[in-house]
């Protein structure tokens, strides 16, 4: 038998990249390849990169300006370049990095076997369509291996809302649903091998209406009990929300479904009326209260988390006052922040009225120093409380393990014999910045 090629792939950006490129991986093994966890021993490094603000993008480049030296000692390596920037920038990429072999976008990478045979052979392989056929169905069934407790699975891709801000519409194309037979299908599959909690992926995951097995479409609820069937399975959770799509049967599913995990990312990016008009957000801060309290009726004890971006187009500070205001209303457990950054094809990049850099760095201070001080106050909260954790891996210090809570806080707790997918009942004794330490009840 020949020896395995190997492959490293570094991932940026969200959790659908962590999937896809688990995805990628796999479809690579046909083609000879294993996993590395170093670009140095790599026979083909893969960059599963992220375009969503302009930093995101320049950390791409930074990194293939690095791996030049690597390529030049050993020119068999081949180097691709997947992702929402290989979508974005294409051919171009070539043309600024000549050493880059292979660009696939995230809507064709079930394409890479030909691509990898094509890059092997000497050619520059590019493929940034929008393929008509299912890029899931096409991909091999996923292999057999046991893996960890818990797993990400794309289950809705795409965006159809086209916030003013937002390059997702187009890197990652239209809003497209999996049928539900082969979400369940893929999630018994991980459930076999050791998987206990499924975290569902989409970048509107409550928008989800796949074709269910009696021929209507089914929502993000009915798929979720579906799920909640499976044996084995202990937990499920589902990012990221829009305050939109957030419909009362899955509002219900969150008080009623005992799998259902009590955390939800429920984005709303600003607190002013004007900006969130001029975002395109389709939302008001009235309608987003209102779906806020209306989660908090059917499950008291919800951890809320969002994102926010300071900085976009005519914000004022009466805008960002009411950013602030909002969040003191709302109160986060955990929260994602960022100073808007102009994504060129994007409406709002096309518009006047930005905002000076200094003051939106300022914005951004002021409204992190809120959310952590929520955050903390939040994990401080936790202390004496009895909460469950699936435990995932040993932790730094001897005899200590490391899990998730309910509310997805990292809980450390030192006990002998804890394996990991074991979950617990833990008291929470000590609550640090970052994660929370507990004792097994
Ligand atoms: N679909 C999700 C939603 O609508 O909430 C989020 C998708 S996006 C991958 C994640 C976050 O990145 C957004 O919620 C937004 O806060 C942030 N983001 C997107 N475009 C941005 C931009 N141009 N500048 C700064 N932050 C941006
Ligand atoms: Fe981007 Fe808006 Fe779609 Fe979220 S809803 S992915 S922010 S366009």
């Amino acid at each position: 038998m020949s020896e395995a090629k190997k492959l490293y792939i570094k991932t940026y950006g969200c959790q659908m990249n962590v999937y896809d490129s688990e995805r990628m991986a796999e479809a690579l093994g046909p083609n000879g390849y294993v996993t590395v966890d170093s670009p140095d021993e790599a026979d083909m490094i893969l960059l599963n990169t992220c375009h969503i603000r302009e930093k995101a993008a320049e950390k791409v480049y930074s990194e293939l300006g690095r791996l030049r030296g690597l390529k030049t000692r050993r020119p068999d390596l081949k180097i691709g370049v997947a992702g929402c920037v290989a979508q974005a920038e294409g051919a171009e990429i070539m043309l600024r990095q000549p050493m880059v072999d292979l660009v696939v976008g995230p809507q064709s990478y079930h394409r890479l076997p030909e691509l990898e045979a094509k890059a092997g052979g000497g050619q520059k392989a590019l493929d940034t369509d929008f393929p008509e056929e299912d890029k899931f169905a096409e991909l091999a069934a996923r292999p057999k291996a046991k893996r960890g407790p818990t797993a990400f699975l794309t289950v809705q891709e795409g965006c159809d809302k086209f916030c003013a801000f937002c390059v997702v519409p187009y890197t990652r194309g239209a809003e497209v649903s999996r049928p539900v037979d082969r979400v369940l299908t893929e999630a018994r599959d991980l459930v076999s091998r050791g998987v206990r909690e499924i975290t569902l992926l989409g970048q509107n995951v409550n928008a989800y209406h796949g074709e269910g097995p009696d021929g209507r479409d089914w929502g993000l609820a009915r798929l979720v009990y579906a799920l909640a069937e499976i044996d084995g399975l202990a937990r499920i959770r589902f990012t990221t929300s829009h305050p939109n799509d957030m419909d009362n049967a899955l509002i219900a599913a969150l008080g009623d479904c005992d799998k259902l995990m009590p955390y939800l990312h429920l984005p709303v990016q600003a607190g002013s009326d004007r900006i969130l008009k001029r975002m395109n957000r389709s939302h008001t801060r009235d309608s987003y209260f209102r779906v806020v309290e209306r989660i908090r009726e059917a499950r008291p004890d919800i951890a809320l988390s969002g994102d926010f971006i300071v900085g976009f187009p005519e914000e004022t500070d009466a805008d960002f006052a009411e950013t602030m205001d909002l969040v003191r209303r709302v109160n986060y457990a955990a929260c994602f922040s960022f100073k808007y950054s102009s994504r060129p094809g994007t409406p709002a990049a096309e518009r006047g009225g930005q905002v000076d850099p200094e003051v939106a760095s300022a914005r951004l201070i002021e409204l992190q120093a809120l959310l952590n001080a929520q955050q903390l106050a939040f994990m401080k909260a936790m202390v004496g409380r009895e909460v469950g954790v699936l435990f995932e891996k040993p932790g730094r210090h001897p005899g200590q393990m490391v899990g998730k809570s309910d509310y997805l806080h990292a809980v450390h707790v030192t006990a002998e014999g804890l394996a990991p997918g074991t979950l617990a009942r833990v008291r929470i004794i000590d609550a640090g910045a970052n994660s929370l330490a507990g004792v097994l009840v």
